[in-house]
């Protein structure tokens, strides 16, 4: 089997890392991920992973409580740099060369994002962990995860999710959801179905981005999606 998308952009929830707690970061879950971060790694693959915060923080949730968004927002940005220092460190205990950049400067922790730095480490092998979403409020970790993947030119953006593709209606809920092999930006866009939000896909669909949504509880998952294998839903033009 020959790797089809050497350089990825893997999008990680902040939920993903939570496991079955309520909140933060459940280590078994997190080695569970660094494992199949390391699978890929191995192989040749070069990736670069974004990783949210609603384990700990989310700036609208904040806002909706009378802070001030942009603040609340921050601090979700900031919750984001724990998750990513959780994740090099999960991945640096296998062995991993790891890179923390972080799109807010903070040097005494971590790199700041520069992008012709990020594009270098992949290319050394090392496994980009951008911090900090985008570095802006009033955006999520979906679209710092596609500008990203657009900045480092992947072959593939991976949005890790706890189902295994887009259905037409939530699985959870409706038994009889059914589920989508390919899909196009636009039908996502028009349908409003919940794949990222609607920023990321404008911009993936800008650069003709291929989206891969997966679940990434099951092992292999990304390793089928790295060799291009028929896993999740492939969402394209
Ligand atoms: N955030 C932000 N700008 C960005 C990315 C993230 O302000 O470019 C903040 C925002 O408050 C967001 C939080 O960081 O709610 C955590 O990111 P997100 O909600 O995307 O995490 P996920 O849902 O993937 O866990």
């Amino acid at each position: 089997m020959t790797v089809e998308y050497r350089r990825i952009l893997l999008k990680l929830s902040g939920e993903a890392l939570m496991g079955a707690d309520s909140y933060g970061i459940n280590t078994d879950v997190l080695d569970f991920v660094a494992n199949e971060i390391h699978e890929v790694v191995e192989l040749g693959v070069q990736p670069g992973i974004v990783i949210g915060a609603g384990n700990i923080f989310r700036g609208v949730a904040g806002a909706s409580k009378g802070m001030d968004r942009a603040t609340a927002d921050n601090m979700g940005m900031l919750a984001t740099v724990m998750n990513s220092l959780a994740m090099q460190d999960a991945l640096e205990r296998r062995g991993v060369i790891t890179r923390v950049m972080s799109a807010i400067p903070m040097q005494s922790v971590c790199e700041p994002y520069i992008r012709r730095r990020a594009v270098r480490h992949l290319e050394k092998g090392r496994v980009v962990i951008f911090a900090a979403g985008t570095g802006n409020p009033y955006f999520t970790t979906d679209s710092a995860g596609v500008l990203r993947a657009l900045e480092i030119d992947a072959d593939l953006v991976i949005k890790a999710t706890k189902v295994d593709g887009v259905y037409d209606k939530d699985p959870v809920i409706y038994p009889d959801a059914v589920k989508y092999d390919n899909l196009t930006y636009d039908t996502v866009l028009r349908k409003g179905l919940k794949v990222m939000d609607a920023a990321g896909i404008a911009l993936a669909k800008e650069d003709n981005k291929p989206i891969k949504v997966l679940n990434m509880a099951v092992a292999g998952n990304i390793k089928k999606a790295v060799f291009g294998e028929k896993v999740g839903t492939l969402i394209t033009s």
